[in-house]
């Protein structure tokens, strides 16, 4: 058990080091090349929705108007299935080894121009550049690489089982890593074998529509792929189509139950990758600077706009109050701003529908009594920001320890056995990922067995790989991108024997 003598640790202090560590501002040059509108994507060809109508994207970086996007109604949803079903046929039946070509393709084209692509990025749905430049373009580059060595190799998937493609899948995904949602839907998708639908979120459609570019210079098949933008209409279009032999949604845990209930009966196949409320469990022996670390990274990373933000940091009681002061003082290093800043670490908040979201649970917390800690910063006047957030004094029953905020705010709540922390980390509808910071390795198992969720990282947060099966427990889906697991969700198994 851990002894009492460890209580006593000194909290931390802070070095005060004036204006000596501010920055110049250093602004990202790169163009994006974002087209002024831009219509559908079916059948490999560029085409003006049937609605004849279209939607602003804006940056939440500065409200600027980025592009007019064509906004797809039934009849639209409609032309991208008869696309995709007509490409079935030769798409499947392809070699697996020639279906790789495309994926390999399609990875080094987008490493190639990845530096565009991270600037549309962060324009488009306001991550800061260096996460879009050093994470989501190379992760998403990485899941066609991962899953183009897969496209030759299904049957050795599962030994006497082949693997075979469900038909036409219709996919749906949310804003928080637009272009990176997207690899993680495609990739596995191709590589088995199926064609595809897929809707980007309306505030982020942008880099989804400067990926058909991509596809064209591949010479991926007409049809293969096929993107229709809108909003939520789009979307049921998508999941409600009667050609569709598979939805895959990422989202919300409300739009997913909506989609399980109206797929109820109907013989589609449903994978669903939902919200989050992630427990990020330190103990007393634990490596505390990397913890803290750990636990910025964890909340702070994109905004928090994350499903497996570590948004409830469980702290044990003996060092709660040495992690909090060090967290104060690291969190007053995070510079929050320009998203095209390359020292920007805390960018734009996507929207401002989920920027009014966030005020409304800061406020809940602070009516029921938690204690708000806000580091002085100065946000840019224009655009969509919110300063990075801490809530100590939190208990359980509190908003902000219950609901998604999906925005950079972390509650701080205490335990002081293994059992308490167990307890309270699976105190909630979701089940999707959870951190254990502890020098013993016994207890790192225990943890790992007894967290009801999809993902447990182990003194590290936020680590992610193509070969990793993703996904939840609970309310917060089910199915997993990702990994052998992932292909799976988009086969049918057929004995060899
Ligand atoms: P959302 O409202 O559920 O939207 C997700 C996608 O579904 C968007 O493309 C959206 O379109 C579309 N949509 C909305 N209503 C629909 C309907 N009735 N039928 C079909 N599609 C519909 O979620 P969000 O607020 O954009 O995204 C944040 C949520 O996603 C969070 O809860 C987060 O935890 C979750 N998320 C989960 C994961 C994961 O892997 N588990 C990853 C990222 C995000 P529009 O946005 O264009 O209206
Ligand atoms: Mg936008």
């Amino acid at each position: 058990m851990h002894s009492p003598k460890r209580t006593a640790r000194p909290v931390a202090r802070e070095l005060l080091f004036g204006n000596l560590w501010e920055y110049d501002a250093a602004p990202e040059s790169s163009p994006a090349f974002i087209d002024a509108s831009y219509g559908l994507f079916i059948g490999g060809k560029w085409v003006a929705p049937k609605t004849r109508k279209t939607f602003d994207s804006i940056s939440p970086r500065n409200e600027e108007k980025l592009s007019e996007i064509a906004l797809a109604g039934a009849a639209d949803v409609d032309a991208a299935y008869q696309a995709a079903a007509k490409a079935f046929p030769a798409w499947s039946k392809l070699p697996g080894s020639e279906r790789a070509k495309y994926l390999f393709r399609i990875a080094r084209l987008l490493q190639d121009r990845a530096r565009e692509f991270a600037v549309a990025e962060t324009l488009d749905g306001g991550k800061p550049i260096k996460e879009s430049r050093d994470f989501d373009l190379p992760m998403a580059a990485a899941h066609f690489f991962y899953h183009a060595g897969w496209a030759d190799k299904l049957n050795y998937v599962t030994p006497g089982r082949v693997l075979e493609p469900l038909g036409v899948v219709g996919q749906v995904i949310p804003w928080n890593f637009p272009l990176l949602m997207l690899a993680w839907k495609l990739a596995p998708a191709l590589a088995t074998g199926n064609t595809v639908v897929i809707k980007p979120a309306e505030t982020t459609s942008i880099t989804a529509l400067k990926f058909a570019s991509i596809l064209q210079d591949a010479g991926l098949p007409p049809g293969v792929i096929n993107i229709v933008t809108g909003a939520g209409d789009t979307g049921a279009a998508v999941v409600n189509h009667p050609l569709a032999a598979k939805i895959a949604f990422t989202g919300s845990t409300a739009v997913g139950k909506s989609i399980q209930r109206a797929l109820a009966g109907t013989g589609k196949r449903l994978t669903l990758e939902l919200g989050g409320k992630a427990a990020n469990i330190v103990f007393e022996d634990a490596p505390i600077d990397q913890a803290v670390e750990g636990i910025i990274n964890g909340i702070f990373f994109n905004q928090g706009h994350v499903c497996c933000a570590g948004s409830r940091l469980l702290v044990q009681e003996s060092i709660a109050n040495q992690v909090l002061s060090k967290l104060k003082i690291r969190m007053k290093s995070l510079r929050t701003g320009d998203p095209l800043d390359k020292n920007t670490d805390v960018g734009a908040i996507n929207s401002r529908a989920q920027l009014d979201r966030i005020h409304e649970l800061v406020a809940s917390g602070v009516a029921e009594g938690a204690e708000l800690y806000q580091p002085v910063c100065e946000l840019p006047h224009k655009g969509f920001y919110f300063p990075p957030t801490l809530f100590s004094k939190v208990s359980q029953s509190h908003r902000i320890a219950r609901d998604e905020i999906f925005g950079p705010v972390l509650s701080i709540l205490t335990f002081r056995t293994p059992e308490e922390a167990i307890e309270k980390a699976n105190n909630t509808h979701y089940g999707l990922s959870a951190g254990v910071w502890t020098d013993k390795g016994s207890l790192i198992l225990k943890m790992s067995n007894e967290l009801k969720a999809g993902v447990v990282w182990a003194n590290s947060y936020n680590k992610f790989d193509p070969s990793s099966p993703f996904g939840g427990y609970k309310e917060s889906g089910f199915g997993r991108e990702g990994g052998k697991q992932g292909l799976l969700d988009y086969a049918k198994l057929k004995a060899t024997f």
